[in-house]
């Protein structure tokens, strides 16, 4: 499709920020370009700046001379709308209001030809709202720019439900002519990038609300780690919170409150308060008060345990999740979503979690957390590895998805609902958020860099620890999920159900149990109807001979029963059991407790249980149970959209 004709005259109505900006372009680009405003003397100010800007440009080498100076003769202030006939495109960029709107395009449809497209730079109403009173709707399409129009690239070519596929070409073909690169979307709330990007500033949010972690640490994991150019709160401050958060509340309502999109009480609070970011000097950050320091480590001299394994040093995003080394007492892993705590469980190694990194062969900063209790030597282990490799170290709380992978998980799935809605490509969404918001990584490519598994199983974690629906799994993620881990895909195949949504069910349960975790079980491993559990036997559990005969045991067996029948997600609770104990436990015995479900009928189940002590010389039989239970309503984790 060929653009518009240079030939052809172009109106920009309404010249404040946005609508001086795009007159610019076009002159630039060749078109005579009417502006016009209701304000006296506004289009003239604006035509005023641009020409000023336009002369820096010269100065600065970014621009020719002459190439200003035939712009300069081709943009000119009118007085009315009727001064617009004649143009081939009207680009609308008044105040965001569709009472203000409406009126105005039906004035413009009264003046220009049929041929005329009339485009809207709207940020948040829906075209097709904009167009509705009009008799041709099909020309109207949004022309989104972002600011400052004449340096940002990218433009979001907008198509209503009643926009002329021909429209929207044109459109993408004139954006291209005129410099820029657009990407097409169709009319949903926030379009691409105000959509995609709302958990960015919202997962920072969240983690400054639960005083996990400050606002310094969050911006430098997500700069120094992330790669992002600058962090949510630095970048928050300079777009404005009042902005900011009348974007955010606007795609939340559209979405018909989705907690998805909830936007944060404590931005809402920094507004309500006047503290509106850089331009008022004060936001999350005080212009006048000293930059506060993000948490860093302080150095520890390295060890000379062995290491094993590959490092995070050298791994690109692609793959770079899979990484594990450790010693024989600690381990460093790339963090999945779930806390150190629960990695570790009552096993034998400390496990701590690395957060994720863009790249971490160039990644200055690492975040990692280890569970509470873990030995302090074990934690200066890794602080000290890492150190040694050149990074600088944060320890984090141990909170689900730490920082920077909860927030690349969050835009990973957002990119995908996007793509999944038939709103864009998965092409136009990473493109509009490199360009429109600087994103170092396109947030589609780097759910499929991670792999869609792991961005599943850090929101389930979050779903399980957090808010079920808040970071509940689309089905097109759910499926992306099972694709990337051929093994859920089988057990979801072969049991109808899923482990996926069992595993969920099972750490809701976890999180929810303050016993299980006091007494250090971890779940091994679960799927529907099924579950394996494992718990340290520590000398605070023993009699002075060293030894437990029953009350433990039970607790283990018992729990590995209530994960198993509660796997298909229901709530159930045990009516009786039956325990035969064989042998007794002992200080440092692992005991690995295994419940199947043997029989299930309606609301009834009945699972068997087997309890091991599982130590290097083999395992023995410790207990077996045979356990009921009986359903009662209710769901562990929300599964409406969950099942693919
Ligand atoms: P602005 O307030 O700076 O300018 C709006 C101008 O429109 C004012 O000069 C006003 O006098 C004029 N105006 C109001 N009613 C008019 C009418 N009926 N006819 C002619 N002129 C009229 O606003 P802005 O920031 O330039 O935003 C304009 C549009 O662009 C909005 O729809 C906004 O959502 C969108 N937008 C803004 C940004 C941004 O960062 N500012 C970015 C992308 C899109």
């Amino acid at each position: 499709m060929d653009p518009i004709s240079r030939s052809v005259p172009v109106g920009v109505v309404g010249a404040g920020t946005m609508g001086g900006g795009i007159a610019q372009v076009a002159a630039l680009a060749g078109h005579e370009v009417r502006l016009h405003d209701t304000v006296d003397g506004a289009a003239e100010r604006a035509v005023e700046s641009a020409l000023r800007r336009m002369a820096r440009a010269v100065d600065g080498g970014r621009l020719l001379a002459e190439e200003a100076e035939d712009a300069a003769a081709r943009l000119r202030a009118v007085d009315t709308v009727d001064d617009l006939a004649g143009c081939g495109l009207v680009v609308e960029a008044v105040v965001e209001d569709l009472t203000v709107k409406q009126p105005l395009f039906a004035a413009l449809e009264a003046v220009c030809g049929l041929d005329t497209i009339l485009a809207t730079n709207t940020s948040s109403l829906s075209v097709d709202a904009i167009a509705a009173a009009l008799a041709h709707p099909g020309r109207v399409a949004g022309l989104h720019f972002f600011n400052p129009a004449p340096v940002l690239p990218l433009v979001e070519v907008v198509s209503g439900r009643g926009t002329d596929p021909g429209v929207a070409d044109i459109l993408t073909a004139t954006a291209t002519a005129w410099g820029k690169t657009p990407v097409r979307v169709t009319s949903t709330p926030g379009f691409i990038v105000n959509r995609v990007a709302r958990p960015f500033y919202a997962e920072a949010f969240r983690l400054l609300a639960s005083r996990a972690v400050d606002a310094a640490t969050v911006d430098a994991m997500l700069r120094e780690s992330g790669g992002f150019r600058m962090g949510a709160f630095e970048l928050a401050d300079l777009i404005g919170h009042d902005v900011n958060l009348a974007v955010g509340r606007s795609v939340w309502e559209a979405f018909g409150r989705d907690p998805r999109f909830e936007p944060s009480a404590l931005q809402a609070q920094l507004v309500a308060a006047g503290r509106l970011g850089r331009k008022t000097g004060r936001g999350v950050y005080a212009a006048d008060e000293a930059a506060p320091q993000p948490s860093t480590a302080p150095p520890v001299p390295a060890t000379d345990d062995a290491w094993v394994g590959d490092g995070p040093h050298g791994h690109p995003a692609a793959g770079a999740v899979r990484w594990q080394v450790g010693t024989p007492d600690v381990q460093l892993r790339p963090t999945d979503g779930r806390t150190a705590t629960q990695l570790t469980g009552g096993g034998p190694v400390t496990v701590v979690v690395a957060d994720l990194a863009l790249d971490y062969a160039s990644a200055t900063r690492i975040g990692i957390a280890a569970p509470q209790h873990a030995p302090r030597e074990h934690v200066d282990a890794v602080v000290g590895f890492l150190q040694g490799l050149g990074y600088t170290v944060t320890l984090l709380p141990d909170t689900p998805g730490l920082v920077v992978a909860r927030t690349v998980a969050m835009l990973a799935a957002f990119a995908a609902d996007v793509v999944d809605a038939g709103v864009a490509s998965a092409d136009d969404v990473d493109t509009a958020m490199r360009l429109g918001v600087n994103y170092p990584h396109g947030p589609y490519a780097w759910g499929t860099d991670l792999g869609w598994d792991w961005v599943a199983g850090v929101l389930d974690a979050l779903a399980a620890a957090e808010d079920p629906r808040r970071y509940r799994v689309s089905p097109g993620l759910r499926a992306r999920a099972a694709l990337d881990d051929p093994g859920d895909a089988v057990w979801d195949r072969a049991d109808g159900s899923g482990v996926a949504l069992a595993r969920r069910a099972a750490d809701a349960m976890w999180a929810g149990d303050a016993a299980s975790q006091a007494l250090g079980m971890t779940i091994e491993d679960v799927a529907p109807g099924r579950a394996r559990v494992t718990m340290p036997v520590r000398r605070d559990m023993v009699n002075g001979h060293g030894i437990c005969h029953g009350g433990l045991i039970f607790a283990v067996a018992d729990t590995a029963f209530a994960f198993a029948c509660n796997s298909h997600n229901r709530n159930s609770v045990a009516q009786s059991c039956d325990i035969t104990f064989v042998r007794p436990a002992r200080e440092g015995d692992v005991l690995l407790a295994v419940a199947t479900e043997r029989h299930r009928d309606g609301r009834n189940g009945i699972y068997d249980v087997t309890v091991w002590r599982r130590d290097p010389g083999g395992d023995d039989l410790v207990a077996e149970f045979r356990g009921r239970s009986r359903e009662i309503p209710g769901t562990l984790v929300e599964e409406k959209e969950d099942q693919p």
